[in-house]
């Protein structure tokens, strides 16, 4: 039923758009509409949904017991000395313009535009982000368990001890602990320790954590598919007064940011609500990626809080919060909660302490 209905309304943008065909390969959105993820594969998978009529979905044989929610589509499983491409050809059926997944390989898009010659392709997430960016109840409950299980993990990290560990040998606990804590899958978590923090990507690595370090902690794993990602700072051993002192700005920007993701606001004013406070206590230079991404069953989609972003928050939207300091060759603190847009105003999905928490 959900991806009957969810089809449906991919059909009805595409009659409004023009496009006669979506065709979705790897990536979320085939999950989205069809219930299943493609494996990343040199075999092609892949849905075809005409503007009008039912679904398809091209599957290699031997992937096609793995597809078992089919009542929204058909199967047409192709054995290995078959070709594909000419399969999904002749189901888009002389499409003049079809939207193809963005992350399709491009080995698999050159040979549709070589074998569908004169017909224009464009992105699919110009028809399908439109649709995904708003979550139904299903959906914010998934992200909700998910954030709730990150947040057991902040709790449970409170007490663990960070002196003298490697930042790979948290980075292994912290996944670990993710998936005990109700994650179906954790991914690999950033442990930034010390000068590592400033770079907001580091990863982890074999440095060791040593006291006087800030360590931030951006973790998370996946429920059904739909992802938490939450980040909190560490002190090993009582933090210098210039850390606490960017710490106390960073909180504040932090909320600011939450406090402005009303329904209407724009990413834009979110991003600058939190950028301000930060501005304002002069450590503007110090802040030096956008304010956070939309996250679902992808973990950066939209809607992206940054300037620039006008469009407007709309009830069922589902993004980060995560504004951070990073000061070159000496530390970072990041604090990141994922939070929707609600008619009620803006609803935090992590709750567990954004305390500069210090432990051993
Ligand atoms: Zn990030
Ligand atoms: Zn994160
Ligand atoms: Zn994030």
């Amino acid at each position: 039923m959900r991806y009957a209905a969810r089809i449906s309304r991919a059909q009805e943008a595409m009659a409004s758009a023009g496009v006669d065909a979506l065709l979705l390969s790897v990536g979320a959105d085939l999950p989205y509409f069809t219930g299943y993820a493609a494996p990343q594969l040199e075999r092609l998978t892949m849905a075809v949904i005409p503007e009008e009529g039912r679904a398809t979905l091209v599957v290699p044989r031997l992937e096609a017991m793995k597809v078992t929610d089919v009542d929204a589509f058909d199967i047409v499983a192709w054995d290995e000395t078959d070709d594909p491409v000419a399969i999904v050809t002749r189901l888009a059926g002389g499409a003049g313009e079809v939207a193809i997944g963005d992350h399709t390989w491009a080995t698999f898009v050159l040979a549709l535009q070589e074998s569908m010659a004169g017909c224009r392709f464009r992105n699919a997430s110009d028809l399908t982000s439109a649709i995904r960016v708003i979550k139904d109840d299903e959906e914010i409950r998934l992200l909700a368990e998910a954030g709730a299980a990150a947040d057991r993990v902040a709790a449970r990290l409170a007490d663990a001890r960070f002196s003298g560990q490697s930042e790979n040998t948290l980075a292994g606990r912290v996944r670990a602990m993710c998936e005990e804590e109700g994650h179906d899958k954790g991914w690999d978590p950033i442990i930034a320790s010390g000068p590592n923090g400033a770079s907001p990507h580091h990863g982890a690595g074999e440095r060791l954590i040593t006291s006087g370090d800030v360590v931030v902690v951006d973790f998370g794993g996946t429920v059904g598919g739909y992802h938490a990602d939450t980040t909190r700072t560490f002190s090993v051993g009582t933090p210098t007064g210039e850390v606490a002192e960017a710490y106390a700005v960073l909180v504040e920007a932090q909320d600011a940011g939450v406090v402005a993701a009303v329904v209407g606001a724009t990413g834009e004013q979110v991003d600058r609500a939190a950028r301000v406070v930060i501005e304002e206590a002069g450590r503007g230079g110090l802040f030096i990626h956008r304010t956070g991404h939309g996250i679902g069953l992808d973990i950066h989609e939209d809607p992206y809080i940054v300037e620039g972003n006008t469009s407007p928050l709309a009830a069922g939207m589902a993004f980060t919060v995560e504004p951070g300091l990073y000061a070159a060759g000496s530390w970072g603190m990041r604090i990141e909660d994922v939070v929707v847009a609600t008619e009620d105003g803006p609803r935090r999905l992590n709750q567990s302490s954004r305390d500069l928490v210090v432990v051993a």
